[in-house]
């Protein structure tokens, strides 16, 4: 059984603690991008993400949503207002959202499978291997 079977609630948030949330949805493509965006708003080589469809999803901390800023229109990234952490990606009218796997409580629980924007990835280290092709 994968990571991607379980069906248990997971939890996540900031680094202060006013942004919290949990998951009890299926979660799905857990991926890092090493794109333009991701590598300046982490001040680091790249995020890494993991999907939850936004049914059985619920920002539950004292602050309620993170506060929001947009890499491009419709395309919001979530992050705390106090503490600066990046929390997620949710783009406009999208049925699911994209948490940040290292602001899970356990950071560990994903792999990611995936690696967006190669071509922009730094080249002291090594990328996520190629997904295999589906047969
Ligand atoms: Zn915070
Ligand atoms: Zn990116």
């Amino acid at each position: 059984m994968s990571e991607m079977d379980q069906q248990r609630t997971l939890t996540g948030g900031c680094l202060c603690g006013k942004i919290r949330y949990s998951a009890s949805s299926r979660p799905f493509y857990p991926h890092v991008c090493s794109c333009p965006h991701c590598r300046k708003l982490s001040g680091g080589p790249m995020m890494a993400f993991v999907g939850f469809p936004l049914s059985g999803f619920a920002w539950d901390g004292p602050g309620g949503e993170p506060a929001w800023y947009a890499t491009s229109p419709g395309a919001g990234r979530g992050f705390c207002g106090d503490c600066g952490s990046r929390v997620c990606a949710l783009d406009e009218g999208s049925d699911a959202v994209f948490v940040t796997i290292m602001s899970l409580d356990d950071d560990r629980v994903f792999v990611p499978r995936n690696q967006h924007f190669r071509d922009d990835a730094v080249s002291w280290l090594p990328q996520v291997p190629e997904p295999k092709a589906a047969v």
